[in-house]
């Protein structure tokens, strides 16, 4: 397809003057906005918004079936906090979620009957999303539902799927199930589907806007985004948390919290020193957060460090205390780096808000267009004592 027939929407949007869902509580403008900012985050042109939000408004939506395997359902809770669009948005006029062990209304018989009917109806045109490792000794017996191992009912549902998700850190690695000494032999998603394409969707739990987003792409383009050798989403695993972080500033500085709770802890210094491994794990966290929440809604915003969970054979395998490999040495160039001598460069504060609005620019989630009204934050990052005695931890 040519960029051109790309940007081409393919019905004028007045077309959703007529749609009267009003998708969750979003207005025409809002809803268009909404979808431009998805574009954003996807790395495409503004003016696909218009093709996307197209794609989310036909009639015919497409079944998406969620499994459970073993996972603490934080990936289904992540799903709740959705709020541009609302997850009803999602469920009742976006998608046809058709089962979801979480949020079924029916249960037992019943909401397996209507999985198994429902999904012999769209077979080969179905969404899988599939949340958990899959423990696979002793034939899978460790995860049952419904009398069938979850290997087995895994392995026939992506028989019949056009598209297979792996929701979360589990599904995608392994994650915590499948930690030292994986009694149950649990695996990935991807591990026990061989020669089926599978794309993941990492993180403990990940955003939510990150699995909309991905279901967007493909109901509009009728393919995958494009993936990184891990079939992660560049679009949201493409970049270092280190190259976005709000604290980066401190770290090319050398100013590190040493413990928690110290001087540099409380002062909002870099956590690098207390196990972060934001420096060898690509997420989009630091631009989209959590929750809807603002700046503080993911955990180095919160004063954790970051556990790696997006990143195979880091989060849950490398001890959180040990220090992360520098895969980048270099700021990113778009980036300030703050000056260590008073009177040269500009402030670690200014640094931070310019890497939220490098952020914004080129890495924006669907979140943020739903932020894109807000006026950015005022107070300096940095507090003003700070800037008056420059001690240095390192
Ligand atoms: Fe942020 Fe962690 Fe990198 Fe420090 S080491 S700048 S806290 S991502």
């Amino acid at each position: 397809m040519s960029a051109g027939e790309v940007c081409a929407p393919t019905q004028d949007f007045g077309d959703l003057d007529g749609y009267k869902g009003a998708l969750g509580g979003l207005n025409r403008r809002e809803f268009l906005k909404f979808c431009t900012g998805v574009a954003a985050a996807l790395g495409l042109s503004p003016a696909l918004g218009v093709r996307i939000a197209n794609a989310a408004t036909v009639a015919a939506r497409p079944p998406v079936f969620w499994l459970s395997g073993q996972a603490c359902t934080g990936c289904t809770e992540t799903l709740l906090r959705a709020y541009h669009p609302t997850v009803e948005t999602l469920i009742l006029d976006m998608i046809s979620l058709d089962y979801n062990e979480t949020l079924c209304v029916g249960a037992g018989h019943q909401a397996e009957a209507f999985k198994d009917q429902s999904m012999k109806k769209n077979w080969g045109k179905f969404v899988l999303i599939l949340d958990g490792a899959v423990p696979t000794k002793d034939d899978g017996i460790y995860c049952k539902i419904a009398g069938k191992t979850y290997l087995e009912s895994v392995k026939s549902a992506a028989e019949g799927a056009a598209w297979i998700i792996a929701m979360g850190s589990c599904a995608s690695w392994g994650g915590i199930p499948s930690s030292n000494p994986n009694p149950t032999m649990a695996k990935a998603v991807s591990e026990v589907l061989p020669g089926k394409t599978v794309v993941n969707i990492p993180g403990c739990p990940p955003s939510p806007y990150n699995l909309l987003s991905t279901v967007l792409y493909v109901l509009t383009f009728g393919k995958a985004p494009e993936l990184d050798e891990k079939a992660r989403p560049k679009f949201a695993y493409g970049r270092l948390i280190h190259d976005n972080c709000e604290r980066r500033g401190h770290f090319d500085a050398g100013r590190f919290a040493l413990e928690f709770g110290d001087e540099g802890h409380r002062q909002g210094w870099c956590l690098y020193k207390l196990g972060c491994k934001g420096p060898e794990t690509y997420a989009n966290c630091p631009q989209i957060g959590f929750n809807d929440n603002g700046e503080a809604s993911w955990p180095v915003g919160c004063g954790h460090p970051c556990f790696g969970c997006t990143e195979k054979g880091v989060g849950f395998n490398k001890p959180i205390h040990a220090m992360a490999n520098v895969v980048s040495v270099s700021p990113p160039t778009l980036f300030p780096r703050v000056a260590e001598e008073k009177g040269q460069g500009i402030s670690a504060g200014a640094a931070a808000l310019s890497a939220g609005v490098v952020g914004a620019a080129v890495g924006a989630g669907a979140v943020l267009a739903s932020r894109l009204g807000k006026a950015p934050p005022k107070e300096d990052f940095v507090p003003s004592s700070y800037q008056e005695k420059p001690d240095d931890h390192s």
